[in-house]
Parts: C-alpha cells; sequence; structure tokens
C-alpha cells in the first residue's frame, strides 16, 4: 500500500471554483426567519437594511447547489488556500490506536482561522454594492481580525465591537486589527443604545457576542452606508465556509480515503457546517453513511441541553426569529476561554440537520479536558491548537481511543478551525492550573428557556 502523506494539498487549479449549497440537497428546508413585531415569515429583500443584498439572496438560496465564487475572492483564497489535510500520524502512534486521522487545518493565515473565507466574501459582496463600511462583533477575535484583513484588502472601513473580556485578555488582537486598519471598540460601550442598556443593568459584565452583536446592528442601521456582517450561524455563511470540506474531500479522494467520522467543533455552527457540508450532501443522497459529531463547551451547551425554538440572535433582541437550538438569547456564558464558541444559539442549518437526526450526535466536554487534549495534540503534532479548535481534538482522541477497544480502525475527518497564539491567556490559566469548569445548572438554563418568544 502507498504511504498516504503527512500533507495532502491540492493543487492552486484544483481549487473549487463553487460554494456548495447544502439546502439544495436537504429534504426539509429549516423554518424561515420570523419578524419580532409581525410574526410574519421574512423574506431576503426584509433583510437587505441590515446585510448586502447578494448576502440576503445567498441566505434565502435553496435550490442553486453549487454558487460560483466570483474570481476577486477566489484571487484572495489562493493568497492562503488550498489548506492542508493532515494524517495525524504521531497522534495516532501515541494513542496506540488503529483509528486513521485526519485533521483540516484553518490556521494557515493571519487571522488563525476559518473565519476569512467568509469574511472575504462578505467584504466583496459590500464593495459590489458600493457601500463604504462594515461592522461586525467579534467574540475569541478571530473573526474581526478576518473581517479588518479582508476590509484592508477590498477597500472599506470597518468598526469592530469585541466582547470586553477577550478585549482585555487578548490586546494583541486589537493590535492586529487596528495594523490593518480597523476600529476596535469594547462591548458593552456606551457609542450604542443597546450598550449603554445593558452597562446599566450589569455595569461589571464581561459582555457576550450576543450583546455585541446588538451594537453593531444598532450602528449599521443608523448609517445607509454602512451594513452588519456576521461571522457564523447565518446561512451564507456556512455555505462560504463549504470550501472547507469540498476542498477535504478532493483532498481525500485524491488519497483514496473516505471518512467515518466526521468531527468539529460548533459555536455558531459554520466552520462545522463547512467542513461536512458536502459529506452530509452524500449522506442526504444516500451515496455514503460519515457519522457526524459536534462539540461545545460544557459551560455553553447549545445542542445538548439547549431548545429547539425561535430565538433572537442577540441579547439585544434586534435580529429576525431564527429557529434554532438555543439557550435563551439572555444567556451569559460563564468567560469560558473558547471565545469563539461562547454563542446561546446555533446555526439554522446545523439545528435542523440535528433534529432530523442526520447530524448524529452532540457532544459537550469541559474546558480542563480540552487543554489536556490541546497540550497533547501540540506536542505530537507541531499546531498549537485554538482552544476552539481543542473541542473537536478532544472528542477525537476520544474516537480513536474507542477505536483501539474495539480495533476497529475508523477513518476520522476532524476540523482544525485555528491556531491559538493569540489565546496564551487561556494556555497560562491551563498551565498554572487555574482553570475552572464552570457548568450552568438546570435552574440557570430554565431562566434562558422562561424568556424565549411563543409563537
Ligand atoms: C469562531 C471560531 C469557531 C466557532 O465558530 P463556528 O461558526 O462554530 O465555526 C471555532 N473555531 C475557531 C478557531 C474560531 O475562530
Amino acid at each position: 500500500m502507498p504511504q498516504i502523506p503527512y500533507r495532502t494539498y491540492l493543487e492552486e487549479h484544483e481549487i473549487p471554483q463553487n460554494w456548495y449549497n447544502i439546502k439544495a440537497d436537504m429534504k426539509e428546508q429549516h423554518d424561515p426567519f420570523v419578524h419580532p413585531g409581525t410574526k410574519q415569515p421574512m423574506a431576503a429583500k426584509d433583510l437587505e437594511p441590515i446585510f448586502c443584498a447578494e448576502l440576503c439572496a445567498q441566505e434565502f438560496n435553496t435550490t442553486d447547489r453549487f454558487i460560483k465564487i466570483p474570481q476577486d475572492i477566489l484571487d484572495y483564497y489562493l493568497t492562503y488556500r488550498p489548506s492542508p489535510l493532515i494524517r495525524a500520524y504521531n497522534l495516532e502512534k501515541t494513542l496506540a490506536t488503529p483509528a486513521k486521522i485526519y485533521f483540516k487545518f484553518e490556521g494557515n493565515n493571519t487571522s488563525g482561522s476559518h473565519k476569512l473565507n467568509s469574511a472575504a466574501a462578505q467584504v466583496y459582496y459590500a464593495k459590489q454594492q458600493g457601500l463604504k463600511g462594515l461592522t461586525t462583533e467579534t467574540g475569541a477575535g478571530q473573526w474581526g481580525t478576518a473581517l479588518a484583513m479582508a476590509c484592508a484588502y477590498f477597500g472599506l472601513d470597518l468598526t469592530v465591537f469585541m466582547v470586553k473580556v477577550s478585549s482585555q485578555q487578548k490586546p494583541y488582537r486589537k493590535a492586529v486589527m487596528e495594523s490593518y486598519g480597523a476600529s476596535v471598540i469594547a462591548s458593552p460601550s456606551t457609542t450604542t443604545q443597546a450598550g449603554r442598556g445593558i452597562l446599566e443593568r450589569d455595569p461589571d459584565t464581561g459582555g457576550s457576542l450576543g450583546c455585541a452583536i446588538s451594537e453593531a446592528i444598532e450602528l449599521s442601521l443608523s448609517n445607509d452606508n454602512i451594513r452588519y456582517v456576521l461571522g457564523s450561524v447565518l446561512d451564507h455563511v456556512v455555505l462560504h465556509q463549504s470550501i472547507i470540506g469540498l476542498e477535504a474531500k478532493a483532498a481525500m479522494e485524491k488519497i483514496g480515503e473516505y471518512p467515518d467520522i466526521i468531527i468539529g467543533c460548533a459555536g455558531g455552527g459554520s466552520n462545522l457546517g463547512g467542513l461536512m457540508a458536502p459529506f452530509m450532501g452524500d449522506k442526504l443522497n444516500s451515496t455514503a453513511n460519515p457519522y457526524f459529531i459536534a462539540v461545545e463547551p460544557a459551560s455553553c451547551p447549545t445542542l445538548t441541553r439547549g431548545q429547539f425554538a425561535y430565538d433572537f440572535g442577540d441579547v439585544g433582541q434586534t435580529t429576525p426569529l431564527i429557529k434554532m437550538y438555543t439557550l435563551g438569547c439572555g444567556f451569559m456564558p460563564s468567560a469560558n476561554h473558547a471565545g469563539g464558541l461562547r454563542y446561546h444559539g446555533m446555526s439554522p442549518i446545523i439545528s435542523k440537520l440535528y433534529h432530523d437526526g442526520y447530524l448524529n450526535e452532540a457532544r459537550a466536554v469541559e474546558q480542563t479536558a480540552v487543554f489536556d487534549a490541546a497540550t497533547l495534540f501540540a506536542k505530537h503534532e507541531t499546531i498549537l491548537p485554538a482552544p476552539e479548535s481543542a473541542h473537536a481534538i478532544k472528542v477525537t482522541i476520544d474516537e480513536a481511543l474507542k477505536c483501539k477497544e474495539t480495533g476497529e480502525p475508523k477513518t476520522i475527518l476532524t476540523g482544525l478551525s485555528g491556531t491559538g497564539y493569540f489565546d496564551m491567556q487561556a494556555y497560562m490559566s491551563y498551565n498554572s492550573r487555574n482553570m475552572s469548569d464552570s457548568i450552568p445548572t438546570d435552574e440557570e438554563l430554565a431562566a434562558g428557556f422562561a424568556q424565549l418568544i411563543r409563537l
């Protein structure tokens, strides 16, 4: 048998020319956005005051299986893509597992994560529409950085509302964004009504993604030349991230492999959604039957303990109502170190696929065990993973050890969504054994569910 290489790269000319729209293959679509006032389903044009027109069109596209990637975006992708598919031989050896472990690594760009894939697309369409600037929120900082990079490249202004705990934990993130020309505001801030309201109720809050979203949306609505962009959750983001799965599938085909198990961490669901999309397409079309696992933090257990209900995407209750797994938009997760996974809701596509049983399983894991896995991985595979990605690594190791018990040589494909170079506060806390796991009680979750809107 030929030796499979440590790294399998596609050639530049093999980079996918189209994104894959999983919705074209879904048996049933997720429920539509609903207007919180009228309680009526919303159409693409209803979202255009907030989002770019082309992104609204993509958001509602349930029929085109493939959507052409514009050449300017492809040109940008080629500065850091195709990303490598890595066979984790060293980790396999250490675990003494018969499993074959593959990682699709998205940390190979300055933003350090997969988020640049959607940032490039969103900024490109905003520029095409003639907009002057964009605004957004960022939690861990990866999205803000990715967007700052894309805005610098395509030539748009950017204001980033950065979750306060993250901006304190990660001053260098802020510096990177500013180096690319973005203006960065700690959220909650006094620059918006939403921020002032939250500060009045809870002056010491460390903020949350939901709260930063409210502030960014408020700014976008106050200026017709500015639109809001979101780094996860929405269908068009999952669409752009399908490049991860398409590349992974093509690379695996090159080496004669196909995954039995596909694992990704899920914050808003975009890296997992993108990684699994073409494989999920196979499952929906009954040409293959891989097993999908979404991994989330025990401190923010959206899929494992949340409800499948209509909810706002933000704590300020400014977004349309979205049918998704949610902990309630008022849920304030504890200051877990995986900032990108501290979100109360989940992609409607992921939610629907999970609810209908196509996404087989969600697993919640605790922070300390996640960093045990992260450091074991780093020592053997050299990449220091983002804390978010380390959630997927933790479950990958668990699955590989299961294979050791059963003797089954399963093929595992895991999304390594980013690097942890800007997360050293988290690693410091782990190294000094200061890390604690904070898991919400049923009573705390019930308080979030009680606030859900019943339609
Ligand atoms: C943002 C982020 C996540 C979580 O977001 P998803 O939309 O669920 O992918 C995961 N990993 C990294 C490295 C991130 O930056």
